[in-house]
């Protein structure tokens, strides 16, 4: 075995992080590439070409061409983002290619449309060739499979109405595609410990997909009845790829990358939100600053990436013990401030405490890998507690008596919550106005 461990460790060492996988996965991966390889093989061979057939798979392949090349500059971008391979338009000439071609046709399209993608938009974008590979096999059989059981169907449905039978092949096409595609892709993220909730995907990634495949239909009743109109879809198509840029941009510009929350900008951009509606409403507003203590042992004793690993948990905790509508930030560093509309100190000072409780509760495990269960004090919060308007009229002034009260909850020993001390120039001024 040694020399295969050699081999595979010169192939990471090249740009081939996956020749480490487990060797289950490697084997599987394989597998589908290859059953492409060889379907495509089998396809070309039984194929018997036409002019009809080649002027529309020319129609369609310089418009999947112009399609790609007019959002590759968003795509790289996206790709540079969420590295994700999901959110391309491959299942809207999947899907047409099952129902309205050949399956040597489909092939060529699909064919076309995987490499150009790859080289003007996930190559540069830093994608991996063998998640592409696999991510190509997966869409090539699906597309197979669909168009083999849309033509097996004919006998079975090709004798309706053509609008009713064309809507069944879309229909069939797009369950077998969907099956194939997401059962080989599931498959794959089973077989290195992918579970539950991340093999489904978001909600606006499913929905981006059904789009795409609807699409796929509807290009392929356009090229089967009246070939120009499949233009008519570029527009949605393009508007689809930039609708879910815009959202992967929205993400990126208001969440903190390590814990999933909001970031600084953002949350203060909230907390303003609520303190001005507030004001009109006359309701008051509480805010916490809430700061790991002695973080700064976590890192140095177990490294930076337990650290975070424990920024993540603490960040879970806070967000579990307020309300939905409550909204929690990361500040900076180990500390984390929420706004709590409609609340006065008394509950705010409930909620901190129910914060500062579940912290200690909290158990990291690899933490506890480390530690053994008993060491239990060195996860706790101190939280900082001040309400709008009582302690300033400003959010800056809340924010500035919340952290007055953090800076006496350290000093009185941490793993406390304190209230902001009124009438001593941590608050600021009171009055509704
Ligand atoms: P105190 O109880 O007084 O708050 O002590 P502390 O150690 O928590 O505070 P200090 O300000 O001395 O240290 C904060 C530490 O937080 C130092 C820094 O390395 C660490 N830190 C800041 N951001 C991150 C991060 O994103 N990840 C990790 N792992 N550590 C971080
Ligand atoms: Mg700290
Ligand atoms: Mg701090």
């Amino acid at each position: 075995m040694a020399p295969a461990r050699g081999l595979r460790a010169r192939l990471a060492r090249r740009g081939w992080p996956v020749a480490t996988a487990p060797s289950g996965h490697l084997a599987y991966l394989l597998c589908v590439d290859l059953l492409a390889v060889v379907w495509i093989a089998i396809v070309f061979a039984r194929a018997h070409p036409s002019y009809e057939s080649a002027g529309v798979l020319a129609l369609l392949t310089v418009m999947a061409l112009a399609f790609e090349e007019g959002v590759s500059r968003a795509a790289r971008l996206q790709l540079r983002m969420s590295s994700d391979l999901k959110r391309d338009m491959t299942s809207v000439w999947a899907v047409c290619g099952a129902v309205a071609l050949r399956p040597a046709s489909a092939t060529a399209l699909l064919g076309s449309v995987v490499v150009y993608v790859w080289f003007r938009q996930q190559r540069p974008a830093g994608q991996p060739l063998h998640r592409k590979c696999f991510n190509a096999a997966t869409a090539l059989i699906g597309c197979l499979s669909a168009g083999f059981v849309v033509h097996a169907g004919q006998h079975v449905w090709g004798g309706l109405p053509w609008s009713l039978s064309g809507s069944v092949s879309v229909l069939v096409a797009i369950i077998v595609y969907t099956t194939v595609n997401r059962g080989l892709v599931t498959l794959a993220l089973t077989s290195v410990g992918v579970r539950g909730r991340v093999l489904l995907g978001s909600r606006d990634d499913n929905l981006i997909e059904i789009a795409t495949l609807c699409l796929g239909g509807l290009v392929a009743l356009a090229v089967l009845h009246v070939p120009w109109l499949a233009v008519l879809v570029i527009a949605p198509m393009v508007t689809l790829q930039r609708g879910a840029l815009v959202r992967e941009l929205e993400m990126a510009a208001t969440t903190d990358a390590k814990t999933g929350l909001l970031n600084a900008v953002a949350w203060e951009h909230v907390a303003q939100r609520e303190i001005a509606r507030a004001r009109r409403e006359k309701y008051s507003v509480a805010v916490l600053i809430i700061d790991i203590d002695r973080f700064k042992l976590v890192n140095d004793r177990y490294g930076h990436l337990i650290g975070d690993t424990v920024l993540r948990g603490v960040g879970r905790c806070i967000n579990d013990e307020v309300r939905e509508y409550d909204s929690v930030g990361r500040f900076g560093g180990e500390e984390f401030v929420a706004v709590l509309p409609e609340v006065d100190d008394a509950e705010a000072l409930v909620v901190a405490e129910r914060v500062r409780a579940r912290v200690n509760d909290l158990r990291v495990s690899a933490l506890l890998d480390r530690v053994g269960e008993d060491d239990n004090d060195i996860l706790a919060v101190s939280v900082g507690v001040a309400c709008w308007p009582i302690d300033g009229d400003e959010l800056s002034d809340v924010l500035h008596a919340a952290d007055g009260a953090l800076y006496r909850a350290k000093a009185a020993g941490r793993n406390q919550v304190l209230l902001a001390e009124r009438g001593s120039g941590e608050s600021v001024v009171p009055a509704f106005g």
